[in-house]
């Protein structure tokens, strides 16, 4: 899956002002671990992490994982 951070709008790091690049990570919740993309710099490794992935909503996050 991926997450876009919204309408077109690029993410820059905010260190080295490179445009972020969808990038496999891998998050975990409730103990389990789940890959999915997101946005991070291709120089310092630096990762946006949506503020809805980062405050509970991962629930959702897997059950995305289980439609594919
Ligand atoms: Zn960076």
């Amino acid at each position: 899956m991926k997450i876009d951070p919204g309408n077109g709008l690029k993410l820059l790091c905010a260190q080295c002002r490179l445009p972020l690049v969808s990038a496999p990570v891998t998050v975990r919740y409730l103990g389990q671990a789940f890959p999915v993309e997101l946005p991070r710099c291709p120089q310092c490794g630096y990762t946006y992490v949506p503020e809805d992935l980062a405050t509970g909503k991962m629930l959702q996050v897997e059950q995305a994982l289980e439609d594919k």
